[in-house]
């Protein structure tokens, strides 16, 4: 949308001197107002075209740029002037038209220097199974809320914050530093625009006080460390009654006994014995919805991966469950008698007796390429 010429808008003439500029803009300004037209769009368009008009054109810098340039001399953001934001200039406005009219600086508009609260961060540690199925959690956690006594205004009771008197209201004070003008926020307010002389002995000014508080926290199914869970306002409450900020609930999952996740898979080691391996067998595993059968077959080499299959996680943001991986690990028997001993010498002899070919391939290709290797070496 193109905006409309800043004289236009005020019904001025290009020549119109301080006075019938802000005489225009009066005029214009008590038709529209938002207090006298309340639910009016139209009027509080026509408010805000005028008081943009009059920031720039009351300004002498800013209107010599206009003339020269036109709207490109003076539009820093495309937004215009900063209407109930924090521009600033607004309540320079305010406190120079309105002045006897709405009782001084930004009284009128209900304007007010509040900022948003900061968002929080809560580190929560779920078991596995907990992240896995989800759950809800209480948890506990530090805030800053209103001060109830003041109402978050941080004054004493009976009185009020009063209007800054270094930058009137604005919160922002100019600085003229050789040909620019430099806003900075108020030094003696910090940009609240307005003063306390008599704080509220409850938070000593600051509109805040510490509280703790008990939240439940719905944990979704499947989350995994590094995800995190927001939850709108239950951050920091704002200052001088701004909206509070988020809690970010940041979850970490702890290391498992048995299972170690990625992503959506699980994996975890089976031992077997020596006879299961080559016998094969069935076998019982862990699942986080308790135990399954795994059958191996006959002659499983330890390391073998079996993958069963919708067992792993379901995945918070949807799709197919992931898989449990089972790596079958042949235990070799430990505290053996003399008798086992002797079964397995005895068992030895008769695997030697037709060569480790047929009953150890891997160790016989091996064995064959470790003396070719030593072989070579020999040239
Ligand atoms: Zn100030
Ligand atoms: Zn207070």
């Amino acid at each position: 949308m193109s905006k409309r010429d800043y004289y236009e808008i005020l019904g001025v003439d290009r020549s119109a001197d301080d006075k019938e500029v802000k005489k225009a803009y009066r005029r214009l300004a008590m038709k529209h107002h938002p207090d006298r037209n309340p639910d009016d769009k139209e009027s509080e368009e026509k408010f805000k075209e005028a008081t943009e008009a009059y920031e720039i054109l009351s300004d002498e810098q800013k209107r010599a740029a206009y003339d020269q340039y036109g709207h490109a001399g003076v539009d820093q953001n495309g937004g215009g002037a900063g209407f109930g934001g924090g521009g600033g200039g607004f309540g320079d406005i305010f406190g120079d038209v309105f002045g006897d009219i709405f009782g001084g600086g930004g009284a009128g508009g209900g304007r007010s220097r509040s900022s948003r609260g900061s968002d929080l961060r809560y580190n929560l540690e779920l078991d596995l199974e907990e992240a896995v199925k989800g759950k809800t959690v209480k948890i506990r956690v530090p805030t800053q809320v209103k001060c109830n006594p003041c109402a978050g205004s941080g004054a004493a009771k009976g009185s009020k914050p009063e209007m800054c008197g270094t930058c009137h209201g604005a919160g922002q004070v100019r600085m003229q530093q050789g040909f620019f003008s430099v806003q900075q926020t108020c030094p003696h307010c910090r940009g609240q625009g307005k003063t306390i002389k008599n704080p509220c002995s409850s938070c000593q000014g600051s509109g805040v006080q510490e509280e703790q508080k008990t939240l439940s926290v719905k944990v979704p199914p499947g989350v995994d460390t590094g995800d995190r869970i927001r939850l709108s306002g239950e951050g920091e409450a704002g200052a001088q009654g701004g909206p509070s900020g988020d809690l970010y609930v940041q979850v970490s999952v702890k290391e498992h006994p048995i299972f170690v996740r990625d992503g959506k898979n699980l994996y975890c080691d089976v031992p077997i014995t020596l006879i299961d391996a080559a016998l094969g067998g069935e076998l019982e595993v862990p699942t986080l919805d308790g135990r399954v059968k795994l059958k191996i077959p006959a002659e499983t080499q330890s390391g073998k991966m079996f993958r069963l299959r919708g067992k792993g996680v379901e995945p918070v943001r949807g799709g197919a469950s992931g898989d449990l991986m089972c790596r079958v690990v042949v235990e070799t028997p430990v505290n053996l008698n003399k008798k086992q001993k002797d079964l397995l010498r005895e068992f030895q002899a008769t695997l030697d007796k037709e060569g480790t070919k047929r009953h150890a391939p891997q160790k016989h290709s091996w064995f064959e390429g470790v003396k070719s290797f030593f072989d070579d070496m020999k040239l």
